[in-house]
């Protein structure tokens, strides 16, 4: 896999003397959907992986990651991956959202400058803490506009047994249905074509069978995952990208 060395920016530079890096606005906040899909502003991304120590991504998954977003977004020179291990301090038994967003604050190296768009990509050790007591667990989230966190040992337990799903297809198929939430699906950025937004579940397709239904970013999506291969995005999803500038 290509690996990139170039650092973007540093996320900690500042000239007052009491400045904390926890909670800095990373710049990549203000990056829109349409950046994204489109090669009007940024020709390039760079999606920067951060993973604890035995949780790392499959090469596979990523692999997958990169090839989808290949057929869906305008990056005529090109989409690269870069991998980083990280030790984090022992925050318990679960993450939550802060602690998250703490962890990439301390971390994320890369931020979107020039012509090179940046995307962020966390595989934590644990649970989140947000469904620890429900039936269904939540396997990823979306937590900021070029932000992604996966919880790999839910993916892990939910995954690679005999009635389930392989490691790396249920990581596909969550690493892709957050980049969909990236690209601004559904109603998240990118505007509707068509109304086809499952109201009641926030920022998903009401289609049972697409990439972007909202069962497919929590463990109740294995009983979808027959087949080798994650959903696809249904033709509402797909007209609602190309509509914003993909592809
Ligand atoms: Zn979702
Ligand atoms: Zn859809």
């Amino acid at each position: 896999m290509k690996k990139s060395i170039i650092i973007l920016g540093l996320l900690c530079i500042t000239a007052g003397v009491n400045f904390s890096c926890k909670k800095t606005p990373l710049n990549d906040n203000k990056v829109t959907p349409n950046d994204f899909l489109s090669q009007g502003k940024y020709t390039n991304l760079i999606i920067e992986i951060n993973y604890i120590s035995g949780y790392a991504p499959t090469d596979e998954s990523l692999n997958n990651l990169v090839n989808f977003l290949q057929q869906r977004i305008n990056k005529p020179n090109g989409i690269s991956i870069t991998k980083t291990e990280i030790s984090v301090p022992n925050t318990g038994a679960y993450y939550n959202l802060d602690q998250i967003q703490d962890i990439e604050y301390a971390h994320r190296k890369m931020i979107t400058s020039g012509s090179t768009l940046t995307a962020y990509i966390l595989y934590l050790d644990k649970e989140y803490a947000g469904t620890a007591s429900s039936q269904s667990k939540v396997l990823g989230i979306n937590y900021e506009n070029s932000s992604i966190v996966i919880f790999e040992n839910t993916i892990a337990q939910f995954s690679g047994g005999l009635t389930q799903p392989s490691k790396s297809l249920l990581e596909t198929t969550v690493t892709e249905h957050e980049f969909g939430h990236v690209l601004g699906l559904v109603n998240n950025g990118t505007p509707m074509q068509t109304p086809h937004q499952d109201v009641a579940n926030g920022r998903h397709c009401n289609n049972t069978s697409c990439l972007m239904y909202y069962a497919v970013e929590t463990s109740d999506v294995i009983k979808n995952l027959l087949s080798s291969t994650p959903p696809d995005l249904d033709a509402n999803c797909l007209n609602d990208l190309r509509a914003n500038g993909g592809k």
